[in-house]
């Protein structure tokens, strides 16, 4: 089977073996936009319809991880009470605590008084922002935006 492409002043290029529009598209000369016809048709289609599902999944591929969150669902043993948290508040809470550390090890008599420098509490986020509890279970999920 052959074809015929659109060239940039939209003009017919061909005829061209599907093959040829393969190594077109690999080396960049046509795209999946590029309007494409069978010869003895008279449908002009875009490339990326003739190339299947590979173009297609490849986007989904890509749009993938964009739409989708994941977070850490807390549910507190004692009332009951549902949270989540992301890998954000994670690293920041880690982060805090590493301060802390390092606060820590620059104390001592003729440093920088410790008063001076702010204390950063760590947000414990597997604790009950409801009853305080810590018994909580966690579980990773996934959301679709
Ligand atoms: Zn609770």
């Amino acid at each position: 089977m052959n074809y015929y492409y659109a060239d940039a002043a939209n003009r017919p290029v061909g005829p061209v073996p599907f093959t040829e529009l393969q190594r077109l598209k690999s080396v960049g000369t046509i795209h999946d936009q590029t309007w494409v016809i069978e010869e003895g048709t008279a449908e002009w289609k875009p490339l990326r319809n003739l190339l299947g599902g590979s173009g297609a999944s490849d986007e989904l591929a890509q749009a993938t991880p964009a739409t989708r969150i994941q977070e850490t669902k807390s549910t507190c043993q004692a009332c009951g009470h549902v949270w989540f948290y992301g890998k954000q508040e994670v690293l920041t809470s880690r982060n805090d605590a590493l301060l802390n550390v390092s606060k820590a090890l620059m104390c001592c008599s003729g440093c920088i008084p410790a008063l001076l420098i702010p204390t950063k509490t760590p947000i414990d986020l597997n604790k009950c922002p409801k009853c305080g509890s810590k018994a909580s279970r966690q579980e990773q999920v996934v959301h679709d935006l």
